[in-house]
């Protein structure tokens, strides 16, 4: 298809106009909808998006809420991203890592040092990595991100690796497939044309065609998971998040599988960066209800949050919707043996360790869970939506997420966090209501009580 028509610009702007004529009793009608959890149209999602009075907005975050819950249950799922390399051939204007930046400490690891990182994320007690790099056909290409995907997964206990990548050809899309990455990563950034020309001069990352189409080659080469969204500030958020969402239904339309995630970072200050200020800027009501509408629209998606944000709305939108969080994340390449800031991509703004994150979070009353089930059972793309959609989903994901946060507590947590783990998991067990899920489900942490590992 021409992708003129995937992201239709003016469809998007006549919805957002209509949107905007929607009375009071049109909009909460929707949100009620909503919570049947069979989500919502673009034109739907295009007046949710133009709410401004304070009530009803506090409606639509108490329908996420709902969501959330009767989807995810309180499951949070936690990763850490590593960055491979931070050497680039692009120059998008945002980032600390574009070409121009000549002050900028550049570094591509070796296999083993990633190694050496993944392990220093181990012990942290992580199980899922992000893996991330800047695109340099000369550094960072195909053999790089596989090389160090295998070495990780050879040598670490990391148990799934996602990577956000530069768009690549259906052959290299193969190589990852054929390591076995969990979901492939790619942000259009913006979706509006003009608005990517300026940000992207110069570089392969000027083409928005080929990233936009990036995910096609990516299901052709037989990878069915896949996470889209916009950066968050580079242009009117309502354009972009229901371009992210028209993005996401061309998908669904063309292979019956939507995203299997959707981030929402929102622009952070860069070391070397070539934007003076944020062209627009977000605040937080707008960022919830950002992942209000999401979570409303895409039930069934994941959203993912990161460390990008400060720890004070972090914990707020746990609640809203949110599914994934990264904790104790550094952006620049050996930044967990060694922080250094001139090397770093952007600016995080939560510092917490995840020792202390894994506090909050139960604190909260959320369960820390770091599953990795259903990738390596084969719980990918459409058969992941088909089981999700049919709630059979939680029978695997509670018992999973218990039993990874029991490992956890045993292997990595402090004392503090042992006290208010167990508790936490206490109270998750008596809420399964299956006799034999529950028998066997204690049976298993007495065995990772006794230095058992990985049992799902
Ligand atoms: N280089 C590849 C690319 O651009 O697709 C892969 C990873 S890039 C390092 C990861 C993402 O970081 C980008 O897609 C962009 O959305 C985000 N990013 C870049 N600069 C940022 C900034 N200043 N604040 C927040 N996020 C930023
Ligand atoms: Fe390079 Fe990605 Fe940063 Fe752009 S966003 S400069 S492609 S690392």
């Amino acid at each position: 298809m021409n992708t003129h028509e995937i992201i239709n610009e003016e469809k998007i702007e006549h919805l957002l106009e209509v949107g905007k004529k929607a009375g009071k009793e049109e909009v909460l009608d929707i949100i009620e909808k909503a919570r049947d959890y069979d989500g919502l149209t673009l034109e739907e999602a295009a007046i949710l998006l133009q709410i401004e009075d304070k009530d009803v907005l506090e409606k639509l975050f108490d329908t996420a809420r709902f969501i959330k819950e009767e989807i995810y249950g309180n499951r949070i799922v936690i990763f850490a991203p590593l960055y491979t390399s931070n050497e680039c051939t692009n120059n998008c204007l945002y980032c600390g890592f574009r070409v121009a930046n000549k002050e900028l400490h550049r570094r591509t690891l070796s296999p083993d040092e990633v190694v050496q990182e993944a392990k220093a994320i181990e012990h942290q007690g992580h199980k899922r990595i992000l893996m991330v790099c800047g695109e340099d056909p000369k550094k960072t290409h195909i053999n790089h991100i596989t090389d160090a995907v295998s070495a990780v997964y050879k040598n670490a206990d990391i148990r799934r690796i996602n990577v956000n990548a530069a768009p690549m050809p259906v052959e290299d899309f193969k190589k990852l497939k054929a390591v076995g990455i969990g979901t492939f990563q790619i942000f259009q950034e913006t979706y509006h044309r003009e608005t990517y020309k300026k940000m992207h001069p110069t570089g392969f990352k000027a083409d928005y065609d080929y990233r936009l189409t990036a995910i096609e080659r990516a299901f052709e080469a037989g990878i069915d998971d896949f996470g889209i969204g916009a950066l968050l500030g580079l242009y009117d958020y309502k354009f972009d998040v229901l371009a992210t969402l028209m993005h996401s239904q061309y998908m669904d339309d063309l292979y019956n599988v939507g995203p299997h995630t959707i981030s929402v970072p929102r622009l952070r200050p860069a070391l070397g960066s070539g934007l003076e200020e944020t062209p627009y800027p977000i605040n937080d009501e707008e960022f919830k209800k950002i992942i209000a509408v999401y979570r409303l629209t895409l039930p069934y998606t994941g959203i993912i949050l990161s460390t990008r944000e400060a720890a004070y709305l972090r914990d707020e939108l746990l609640s809203l919707g949110v599914s994934q969080i990264s904790a104790g994340s550094r952006t620049n390449p050996g930044g967990y043996e060694e922080d250094d800031r001139e090397a770093t991509q952007f600016e995080t703004s939560d510092e917490r360790s995840l020792d202390e994150m894994l506090q909050v979070v139960c604190e909260q009353g959320h369960l820390p869970s770091f599953c990795t089930a259903c990738y390596r059972a084969n719980r990918t793309g459409e058969a992941f939506m088909e089981l999700a959609k049919d709630a059979h989903i939680h029978e695997f994901c509670q018992p999973n997420a218990i039993l990874t946060f029991k490992e956890n507590l045993v292997q990595f947590a402090s004392d503090q966090t042992k006290e208010k783990g167990e508790k936490m998991i206490e109270k998750e067990l008596e809420k399964i209501d299956d006799k034999k899920v529950k028998e066997e489900t204690l049976k298993r942490i007495k065995r990772i009580e006794e230095g058992e590992k990985d049992l799902y």
